[in-house]
């Protein structure tokens, strides 16, 4: 996410972070590089202007010059500047209403119902009562679609594929919804490959005819300058209350991340970075700036965790752990719970630092793939007690898992080497030289 604006902006900072000396002259010249890395971001021209001229300002206000370490306080500068840019605070969804009605716009591939269903997901695990309605009456795949995701998360679906009139279809659905107790609708409405008449009257109309208590908007963030000009449209029409940001993860400028909300005044409310139903996030201004300046994003890493960790679990594993008896069972469990918090390297771009260093690295969740085959391949035993292994069974354990013996060489061997640190841990700790250390 963001690479490229990342790279410039680093690059930018450079002059100020390694000078010795700190002239008003390459502070200026380091403003004039962000205002650089902000317009390749795609973020206009005129805003550009405007955030580094406040920056310029505070950090002669803030005495940058003559700072300890002028780097520093030139980043958490900028850092601020960013966060207001895209909005300040972070807002959350209106929920009133009985049922409350969610409306999503946007044009044809944004990813509206792939949105759709996440915010099912998002809303269910809040322990509401949801029901998504397809309320697109061009493309019947669409609402095929919808009921697939729909599926996949536990959550009813309602369709009237021969139904024509997007308003009634609607409308049935909020009947249905009150009938079987559903707190909230989504309503997934139809979308065009560019703004038209048509499509525009229809949303417009539905807005009217359901009132919702919140209307997305939902874009592309991969079209760059395009997301922010649609978004003027539909909101010009629509006045909705929020937008939605989808494919974050394949956006390395972040212009529209940054532009949007100067242009509309309106909040961007969610975040989607991936296919999966869990690559949804609520939109923080200032994690996202701290995330754009290779700050990383420790506070959205724990939350990722502790929604995908189950803490009966967590405390199993903890206890086998102290006890030294964490084996390939557990291993293969905790695998699974890091699988489910999303993509890994979005996950490691939330660590401080380690977004940059692993740019280049090339690792997904497919990576994972053979090590699950090789502890797969393993009788439940074995599992247990990895030692009992011997050089027929990694044979045939290679040739079950589609490896070489070489890599089940390696994971029985990381995996020893792991347990000897925990034992280590366990040792420190009891005699309390490890609280001593951290200390
Ligand atoms: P709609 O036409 O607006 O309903 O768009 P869809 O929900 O069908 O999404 C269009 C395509 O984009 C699908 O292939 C989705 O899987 C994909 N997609 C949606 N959101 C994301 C995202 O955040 N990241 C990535 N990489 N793909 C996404």
């Amino acid at each position: 996410m963001f690479e490229n604006l990342q790279d410039k902006l680093n690059q930018a900072f450079k002059t100020l972070k390694g000078q010795g000396r700190i002239t008003e002259i390459n502070v200026a010249a380091t403003v004039k590089e962000v205002r650089r890395a902000l317009t390749d971001a795609d973020v206009n021209y005129k805003v550009a202007k405007e955030v580094t001229d406040r920056v310029k300002e505070k950090a002669l206000d803030r005495k940058v010059l003559i700072a300890v370490e002028p780097g520093q306080l030139f980043v958490k500068i900028v850092q601020e500047e960013l966060t207001e840019l895209m909005g300040g605070e972070a807002e959350g969804i209106n929920l009133k209403g009985d049922p409350a009605i969610i409306l999503i716009a946007g044009l044809q591939g944004s990813g509206k119902t792939t949105f759709s269903g996440k915010l099912a997901a998002f809303l269910k695990k809040q322990g509401r009562n949801v029901l998504l309605t397809a309320c697109d009456i061009y493309r019947p795949a669409a609402i095929d679609q919808l009921k697939v995701l729909g599926e996949q998360v536990g959550v009813e679906v309602y369709a009237e594929p021969e139904n024509k009139n997007a308003v009634e279809i609607a409308q049935n659905a909020l009947a249905h919804a009150r009938k079987t107790g559903k707190k909230v609708v989504i309503v997934d409405t139809a979308g065009r490959l560019a703004v038209d008449e048509v499509m525009m009257k229809e949303v417009e109309n539905l807005k009217k005819a359901l009132n919702p208590s919140e209307t997305l908007f939902v874009v592309d963030s991969m079209t760059g300058q395009d997301a922010v000009n649609t978004a003027k449209t539909f909101n010009d029409r629509l006045n909705f209350d929020g937008v939605v940001l989808t494919k974050l993860d394949g956006d390395a400028r972040g212009g529209a991340a940054l532009s949007i909300r100067g242009v509309v005044q309106k909040p961007i409310k969610f975040m989607s970075t991936g296919e999966k139903m869990e690559a949804l996030d609520i939109f923080y201004p200032d994690r996202m700036a701290s995330r754009i300046l290779g700050m990383g994003d420790v506070i959205s890493l724990v939350e990722r965790a502790q929604q995908a960790f189950d803490e009966d679990e967590a405390k199993r594993i903890s206890s086998k752990m102290r006890q030294n008896k964490f084996d390939f069972n557990d291993f293969r469990g905790q695998l699974q719970q890091i699988k489910k918090m999303g993509n890994i390297k979005d996950l490691i771009g939330m660590i401080p630092g380690m977004g940059k260093m692993m740019k280049d690295v090339d690792i997904d969740n497919d990576s994972f793939k053979p090590i699950e085959a090789i502890i797969g391949s393993m009788t439940p035993i074995e599992r247990e007690r990895p030692d009992i292994i011997d050089g027929n069974r990694k044979k045939r354990i290679a040739s079950g898992s589609g490896t070489s013996i070489q890599e089940v060489n390696n994971l029985l061997k990381q995996f020893d080497e792991m347990r000897k640190m925990m034992k280590k841990m366990n040792q420190m700790n009891s005699s309390g030289k490890l609280s001593k250390m951290m200390k």
